[in-house]
C-alpha cells in the first residue's frame, strides 16, 4: 500500500513519456512528434509545474491523474492496493475514507 500523489505522476511524466514513445520520430496524432512534446516536456520545471502545464503540452490528463478503481473517477491522488497478490489497484482517497468509514460503522455493530 502507498500514495501516489499527482506530484508523483508530474515528476515522472518525462520518464513515463520516453518509455511509452522510445522514438521520437513518431508521429502522434496530435500532429507533433513524440520527440516534440519530450522536447516541451523537458522545458518544464517538474518540481513547480503544475498539472495544467503538462496537460496542455500531452493534450489530455492522462499522464497526470489516476482512474480510482471502485468510483471510476480520473483523480489527482491514489492509494494502491493488492501489491501482496500481484494485482494492484488505485482508489482515490474520498472512496478510501468511505472504505475505513464503513469498517468503523461494521465494528461497532
Ligand atoms: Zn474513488
Amino acid at each position: 500500500m502507498r500514495i501516489i500523489r499527482q506530484r508523483d505522476m508530474i515528476r515522472g511524466v518525462r520518464a513515463r513519456w520516453r518509455k511509452q514513445y522510445p522514438d521520437d520520430g513518431r508521429q502522434l496524432a496530435c500532429g507533433e512528434s513524440a520527440g516534440d512534446v519530450f522536447a516541451r516536456l523537458s522545458g518544464l520545471d517538474l518540481e513547480t509545474c503544475s498539472a495544467a502545464d503538462v496537460e496542455e503540452i500531452i493534450g489530455n490528463d492522462t499522464w497526470t491523474t489516476a482512474a480510482c478503481s471502485e468510483c471510476g473517477r480520473s483523480v489527482p491522488d491514489v492509494v494502491t492496493l493488492g501489491e501482496a497478490r500481484d494485482s494492484e489497484i488505485e482508489v482515490c482517497l474520498p472512496c478510501i475514507g468511505r472504505a475505513a468509514a464503513l469498517a468503523q460503522k461494521s465494528d461497532s455493530l
